[in-house]
């Protein structure tokens, strides 16, 4: 059986990367649309092969709860509206697989996870790097130490962001700027690779003054998260430079890797160096790519077919916001910022 998807939202990511994915996955399959613009479902319906019965608006996207074809519903709305959909889907007793960032304070992440818990039914966070093969075998390459023990990585994400009128600028819908948005994959990583929660973080905000595109949100933040076994990580995430999204892992024995680009759907590469004698081996190993999105929603499928914990559960994305929040109290009060030991996350890994 292949579990049936809903896509809440049909914007840039939902039509480019989404609804494309269903075409290589294995357990998932699109069978019904959540749009405020009904002509548009209709088109995008045709384009995918799902039912017209099946379309629905934000007004009575209650009524999936009748609808035996959908299993799960994928949550693809700006953030600060995750929350509302990701309850409403729970109490209409569908499974739900929420984009990132899972929404724009703990608490709202907390009463996420609670009416997925009342309602007995997955949630997921749709952190796709996860589930991806190149960053995969970097998370394998740090965890059996291949060129000793990782004791430093440094990671960066960027991008020159446009478009005035877009929600990403706007803090009611954002939550915040670049950290939220794209800053959040250098956080979340760092986290994957290492199977760590950090317990102190310092960081450093800056906005260019009289940049309109800043008013609400942020342009730029440095931040470094401090480990329990030690590791040490530097991070950085910028709205007004060129892209690039990359990271590098360094080991105490004689080699360092990573991922250029790291972040970007496709064409990732995995690269590194090793010494050997005085000499510096290059490598770049060549890895099978995979349609992300379509890795993530199996991923998912798997779980409702199996009843198994999805690897990225609501807590993770709560986890993500709750550093999230000491990053932005660090940079405000110029101190470090020593965050609450967890242990729940230890069931997932
Ligand atoms: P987008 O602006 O292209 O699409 C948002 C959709 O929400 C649009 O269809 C829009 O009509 C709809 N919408 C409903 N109410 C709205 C409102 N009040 N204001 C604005 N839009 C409204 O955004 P996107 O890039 O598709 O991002 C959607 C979500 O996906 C975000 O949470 C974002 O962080 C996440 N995202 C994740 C990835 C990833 O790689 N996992 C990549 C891009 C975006």
């Amino acid at each position: 059986k292949r579990i049936g998807y809903a896509i809440v939202g049909l914007g840039n990511l939902s039509l480019g990367q989404i609804l494309p994915g269903f075409g290589a996955s294995k357990y998932a399959k699109p069978v019904a649309l959540v749009s405020g613009d009904a002509g548009k479902a209709k088109k995008i319906a045709a384009q995918y092969g799902i039912d017209p019965k099946n379309i629905y608006n934000y007004q009575n996207f209650d009524h999936i709860k009748d609808n035996p074809e959908i299993d799960a519903v994928y949550i693809v709305l700006p953030n600060s509206m995750h929350e509302e959909y990701v309850v409403r889907a729970a109490k209409a007793g569908k499974h739900v697989l929420c984009e990132k960032p899972m929404a724009t304070s703990a608490q709202a992440c907390q009463r996420m996870i609670d009416a997925c818990k009342q309602a007995g039914k997955k949630l997921m966070v749709a952190y796709r790097i996860q589930y991806e093969p190149h960053n995969r075998l970097a998370k394998h390459w740090v965890r059996e130490q291949k060129f000793g023990k990782v004791k430093l990585i440094d990671l960066h994400n960027s991008q020159n962001i446009g478009d005035l009128a877009q929600w990403r600028l706007h803090k009611a819908l954002a939550g915040g700027g670049a950290l939220p948005d794209i800053g959040l994959y250098c956080l979340n990583t760092a986290r994957y690779l290492l199977g760590e929660e950090p317990h102190t973080v310092t960081a450093t905000l800056y906005s260019t003054p009289g940049d309109v595109r800043f008013k609400e949100v942020e342009e730029t933040v440095l931040w470094q998260m401090q480990f329990p076994g030690g590791a040490l990580v530097n991070a950085s995430t910028s709205y007004g430079v060129h892209q690039s999204r990359r990271y590098r892992c360094f080991g105490d024995k004689g080699g360092y890797f990573g991922l250029d680009p790291a972040f970007d759907y496709e064409r990732l590469q995995m690269e590194g160096a090793y010494a050997e004698g005085k000499q510096e081996v290059k490598i770049a190993p060549s890895i099978k790519e995979a349609q992300q999105f379509a890795l993530e929603m199996d991923h998912f499928a798997r779980c409702i077919l199996e009843n198994k914990t999805p690897y990225t559960p609501g807590e993770e994305g709560l986890q993500d916001q709750k550093i999230m929040e000491a990053i932005y109290v660090s940079a405000k009060s110029g101190q470090p910022v020593k965050l609450e030991p967890i242990t729940t996350l230890d069931t997932f890994r």
